[in-house]
């Protein structure tokens, strides 16, 4: 399932050249299995349910390409109907499952999402939480029994996780390099950081979408880019896509060896070329 890992652009490079040959089979793989849709089936081995599972695709989100070829979104669809988690947070459930015994303590930056239910059903010590804009106090749960936490500020004790898992969180984050602290002080040292952000591959600075002006408002460099967000309709906004400059920043943050692991399984529903997740280790 791993294609290789590595910490830099150049890495990146060099990573993609020797894999030349192996991402051709992987694109010839996932162009057979297109149906015209809406929705379509890929069969595989759904490794969170341990059985094998027809994964389901639609065009939602999808991607045209070069020829108009139209291309699900790989990563955020190939759905198990058993557990109900999709290709990437399959991975994620992997990755954090390979990093630390299931009796450790994880904390997971959600908690209404189906990869938190099936988190916590491996993780008796797992603790969940979400940006709630209920009026919640920090580190209290509002009548749904939701945990609200901001991750630039969050109330959970130093060194108390063997794992934090944070995907697809921190571009929506203004301050993310307060967040990244947040996740060194709260792991224990040799304490695990696995992490998804969208990030653009062939750059080596952040590509920075918003920021925030001297008043708090919003200023939009590029067009705003919203993603779903299981607690708000509108979407919530994406201020950047990261480039390998995290790797410097998670550095700076107080972590070792972060590097970002590439995979593609079509037996486990990993489709989509070169995905990815992020793992750092607390100094
Ligand atoms: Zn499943």
């Amino acid at each position: 399932m791993e294609l290789g890992s590595c910490h830099s652009l150049h890495g990146f490079r060099n990573l993609m050249a020797s894999l030349h040959e192996k991402r051709q089979e992987m694109a010839q793989y996932e162009r057979a299995m297109l149906r015209p849709g809406p929705v379509f089936a890929v069969p595989g081995y759904c490794w969170a349910c341990n059985r094998d599972t027809s994964f389901q695709v639609s065009y939602d989100n999808c991607f045209t390409g070069d020829d108009g070829t139209r291309m699900p979104n790989w990563r955020e669809h190939l759905v198990c109907p058993i557990c109900g988690l999709n290709n990437r947070m399959r991975a994620a459930l992997m990755f954090m499952t390979e990093a630390v015994d299931t009796a450790e303590a994880v904390y997971l930056t959600e908690q209404v999402t189906p990869l938190y239910k099936a988190t916590a059903a491996r993780f008796p010590h797992l603790i969940g939480s979400e940006y709630l804009r209920d009026g919640t106090a920090p580190g209290r749960t509002n009548p749904a029994n939701l945990r609200h936490e901001d991750v630039t500020a969050l109330t959970l004790e130093d060194g108390s996780f063997a794992c934090i898992g944070s995907f697809d969180v921190l571009e929506h984050v203004p301050d993310y390099m307060a967040g990244l602290h947040e996740f060194a002080r709260c792991l224990r040292p040799g304490g695990r950081l696995l992490m998804t952000v969208p990030f653009a591959l062939g750059s080596h600075p952040h590509v920075i979408r918003a920021e925030l002006d001297a008043d708090g408002g919003i200023r939009h460099i590029m067009p705003p880019e919203y993603h779903g967000d299981p607690l708000d309709t509108s979407g919530v906004l994406c201020f950047r896509h990261f480039g390998w400059a995290l790797i410097e920043d998670l550095r700076l943050a107080g972590f070792r060896n972060a590097r970002m692991m590439f995979f593609w399984s079509s037996e486990l529903g990993h489709l989509g070329g070169m995905q990815s997740v992020l793992e750092a280790v607390r100094q």
